[in-house]
C-alpha cells in the first residue's frame, strides 16, 4: 500500500517547510519537494496536506497500560487504557509500566497489553518492575528480561523518596541501575531505569551518589513527575547539567493535585538555568492514580490521570508560543526516542516508521497515522479496539 501526502508543512522535528511524504507498508520512504514524487503503473492513495501542520507522532514515556492505582483499596485499581484515547491524544508510540500494586498487576499482563496495542495499530514498549525493589520481572531479572524481551526497554517505574516506595537501600537501588546497564548493552537497548519521585525529602540524593560512588552513567537513569514540587525540580535541572535527563508529568491543577509545576514554568525554568532542551521529556502518567493525601498520610480524595493531558500541554503551549513547534516535536516525541533509542522513532526521515500527527493552523489534531495506518482521519477517529461497541467514537 502507497500513500502520497502532498504540500504538508513538516517538522521532522527540523523545520523543513512544505513537502510531500511518500508512505510504503509502515515506513516513510521518500521525504522531496512538493510535486516531485511521480508514480506510475501502481495503484496508490493520495492525501492533500495543505494547511496542516506534519509532526512525529507523540511518544508517551510513562503510561500505565494496564491501569494503575489502588491505593485506597481494590475499588480503586485504574482500568486499562484504550487504543481510542491513545489516538485522539496524538500518541503513536507509549512505554507501559506498572506502578504502586506489584502484587495484583502483572508483567506478563503489561506484555500483552503491549502487544495487543501493537496489534490495533500503535508501538508500544514496556519497562520490568513496579515501585518496588527487587522488581517484578518477566524472565527472573532486569538483565535477562532486557536481553530476552524485544519489548523491555527498561526498569521503572521504580519508586525513590516517596512513602510508597519499598524504601531502597542505596546498594539495592545501585545493583537494579548495573542490572539496567548491563541488560541494555547485552540487549542492545537504552536500558533505561525510569524513577518514579514522591515528594520525600531524599529528593535524588540517591542518583546524585550513584554518579558519584559508582561507574554508571547518568545517562542511564530518567527520574520523572520532577515538576512535583520546586526543590525536587532544582535537583532535576541539577542532574540534567551534570548529563542526565528527566521526564516532566502533563497535567496542571485542578487535574492533577500533585504537581507544583506546570510544564510551561518548568521550561521556563529549565531554559534560564541553560538545560539542553533535549535533555527532557513529557509524559502523560495515564491511567495511573491521583491519590491526593493529607499531611498525616491519609488518603483523602483519588482521581485518574488521562492520556489527552498530554495532547493539551503541547497545543496548549504552541498555542500560548511558550516553545516553538520544532521544540514541540522535540519535547513530545524527538527526545524520548533518542533517549531511548528507538531509531526507527520521533524523526520523520525516509527509513522511519511513518508514525504522523497533523495539526491545523490552530493547532487542532487532525489526523494521525501510525506505522503507516489512518488512525484518525479529518478529526475522525477510525481505530477502534476489538471489543469497542461504542458507535459515538
Ligand atoms: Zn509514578
Amino acid at each position: 500500500m502507497l500513500t502520497l501526502i502532498k504540500n504538508g508543512n513538516l517538522y521532522g522535528p527540523d523545520p523543513a517547510g512544505k513537502k510531500d511524504l511518500l508512505i510504503a507498508g509502515e515506513k516513510i520512504v521518500a521525504v522531496a519537494e512538493p510535486g516531485a514524487i511521480k508514480i506510475r503503473g501502481i495503484p496508490y492513495d493520495s492525501q492533500d496536506a495543505s494547511g496542516k501542520t506534519i509532526l512525529p507522532g507523540l511518544i508517551d514515556p510513562h503510561v500505565h497500560l494496564i491501569g494503575g492505582g489502588g491505593e485506597g483499596g481494590p475499588s480503586t485499581r485504574a482500568p486499562e487504557i484504550r487504543i481510542e484515547d491513545i489516538v485522539r491524544s496524538g500518541v503513536t508510540t507509549v512505554i507501559g509500566c506498572l506502578g504502586t500494586d506489584g502484587i495484583t498487576r502483572h508483567m506478563t499482563s503489561l506484555l500483552a497489553k503491549a502487544r495487543g496495542l501493537e496489534t490495533e495499530g500503535i508501538t508500544a514498549f514496556i519497562f520490568s518492575g513496579s515501585y518496588e525493589i527487587p522488581p517484578q520481572t518477566l524472565t527472573g531479572s532486569v538483565r535477562s528480561d532486557l536481553v530476552l524481551i524485544d519489548k523491555v526497554i527498561g526498569a521503572g517505574e521504580i519508586a525513590i523518596s516517596d512513602h510508597r516506595s519499598s524504601q531502597p537501600t542505596f546498594d539495592e537501588f545501585a545493583r537494579l541501575a548495573a542490572e539496567c546497564r548491563v541488560g541494555g548493552l547485552l540487549g542492545g537497548k537504552a536500558g533505561i531505569l525510569h524513577l518514579h519521585l514522591g515528594d520525600g525529602v531524599g529528593r535524588l540524593d540517591m542518583v546524585f551518589r550513584l554518579i558519584r560512588e559508582t561507574e554508571i552513567p547518568p545517562s542511564q537513569v530518567i527520574p520523572t513527575h520532577v515538576n512535583r514540587n520546586r526543590e525536587l525540580f532544582a535537583e532535576a535541572v541539577r542532574f540534567a547539567l551534570a548529563g542526565g535527563a528527566f521526564d516532566l508529568t502533563a497535567g496542571e491543577e485542578p487535574e492533577n493535585h500533585s504537581l507544583e509545576l506546570g510544564i510551561e514554568e518548568a521550561i521556563r525554568i529549565s531554559r534560564r538555568r541553560r538545560v539542553p532542551l533535549d535533555r527532557i521529556t513529557v509524559s502523560s502518567d495515564s491511567n495511573g492514580s491521583l491519590p491526593v493525601f493529607d499531611s498525616k498520610g491519609n488518603l483523602v480524595g483519588l482521581t485518574i490521570a488521562g492520556q489527552k493531558s498530554l495532547l493539551r500541554s503541547l497545543t496548549g503551549l504552541l498555542r500560548r508560543r511558550a516553545i516553538s513547534v520544532e521544540e514541540g516535536a522535540r519535547l513530545f516525541s524527538t527526545n524520548a526516542a533518542t533517549l531511548y533509542q528507538l531509531p526507527a522513532k520521533g524523526r520523520i526521515k525516509v527509513g522511519g516508521d511513518a508514525d504522523l500527527i497533523f495539526f491545523d493552523s490552530r493547532f487542532e489534531l487532525r489526523d494521525v497515522m501510525a506505522r503507516g495506518r489512518w488512525m484518525m482521519a479529518e478529526g475522525k477517529l477510525l481505530a477502534k479496539g476489538t471489543f469497542n461497541q461504542d458507535q459515538e467514537e
